[in-house]
């Protein structure tokens, strides 16, 4: 392609709210033979919802979620936005506060810790509580599982190291995703899906998704490792997020593709930007590139 065929290509990807960061981006699209996908924010709306809560102590429902947003209210996880959205539903203020959180920690991938009213509260995944030694319970356990059955995001809280509660949340899939997969399955182009979240969540949105290929409970570098996996095997490998947990596997593919809607950091390791946050942008993108270096076929 010219310097100008180039150019056209990268305007008209402009005026189409697709952003391609250079020439380079552009040309390497066209060789895109597996496009490795985020879940949560990606493939899903990324704005979850509590749809349920189940209680194992005696605590009540008003008090957990006390708790729980006040750990919460400090990440910017769109999980922790869900929460803290039920939370002030239970509230009759307006403008809700929550108790001062000490000593807060977001552990990426896993969820978040903190001192709330002098306990220690730890919201997030089975991983996260085991690395702080907190027993998860067999009730827990089945609350999950039939969680992650239906699609759901099963998230347990401890309080002083004892399993209190769990919640689901549910983010259902974006309008036109499964119709993605398979235009690229069409295109000959393979789709996998690369998540922080559990296995059982994961494979139940693959599964509605059209997507065999599911990694899951992959910590942000384990996402990068598997990009570098499949290039290693052959792949030109196109990898679509919106995380911070993403960008490692944005830079280490050969098109990262940031969803326009994700954080700054996923956006800046990105070399093209879907301004529109529309999956069908990454078509957009492809084709773009297909008729800019490529002979019409
Ligand atoms: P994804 O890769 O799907 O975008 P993440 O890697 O961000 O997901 O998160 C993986 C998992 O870690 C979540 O499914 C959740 O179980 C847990 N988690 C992460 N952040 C939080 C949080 N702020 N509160 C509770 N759980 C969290
Ligand atoms: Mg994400």
């Amino acid at each position: 392609a010219t310097p100008t065929a180039v150019m056209v290509g990268t305007g008209v990807g402009a005026s189409q709210g697709v952003l391609i960061k250079g020439g380079q981006a552009l040309e390497n699209a066209h060789k895109v033979s597996c496009v490795v996908f985020d879940k949560t924010g990606t493939l899903t709306m990324g704005k979850p919802v509590v749809v349920n809560t189940k209680l194992l102590t005696n605590m009540v429902l008003r008090e957990f979620y006390e708790l729980v947003a006040a750990a919460e209210v400090n990440s910017e996880h769109p999980l922790a936005k869900a929460i803290v959205e039920y939370a002030k539903k239970l509230r009759d203020e307006e403008t809700p506060t929550w108790a001062e959180a000490q000593n807060f920690v977001s552990i990426a991938g896993h969820g978040v810790k903190a001192t709330v009213r002098n306990k220690e509260i730890i919201v997030g995944n089975k991983a996260l509580l085991a690395e702080h030694n907190v027993a998860v319970p067999v009730d827990a356990e089945d609350i999950l599982a039939e969680a992650e059955g239906m699609a759901q995001t099963g998230i347990l809280v401890s309080v002083n190291r004892e399993v209190v509660g769990v919640l689901a949340v549910s983010d259902p899939l974006k309008p036109g995703a499964q119709e993605v997969i398979s235009i690229l399955k069409s295109m000959k182009i393979r789709s996998i899906m690369v998540t922080g979240d559990n296995w059982g969540t994961a494979n139940s949105i693959a599964r509605e998704v059209g997507i065999e290929t599911v990694i899951a409970e992959a910590k942000p570098e384990q996402k990068a490792e598997q990009v570098k996996d499949f290039q290693a095997s052959g792949y030109t490998v196109a990898m679509v997020g919106d995380g911070i947990n993403d960008s490692p596997a944005l830079v280490a593919a050969d098109v990262g593709m940031a969803i326009g809607a994700g954080t700054d950091i996923a956006i800046e390791a990105a070399d093209i930007v879907l301004m529109k946050s529309n999956l069908e942008d990454v078509i957009t993108a492809i084709d773009l590139s297909r008729k800019t270096f490529s002979r019409i076929r």
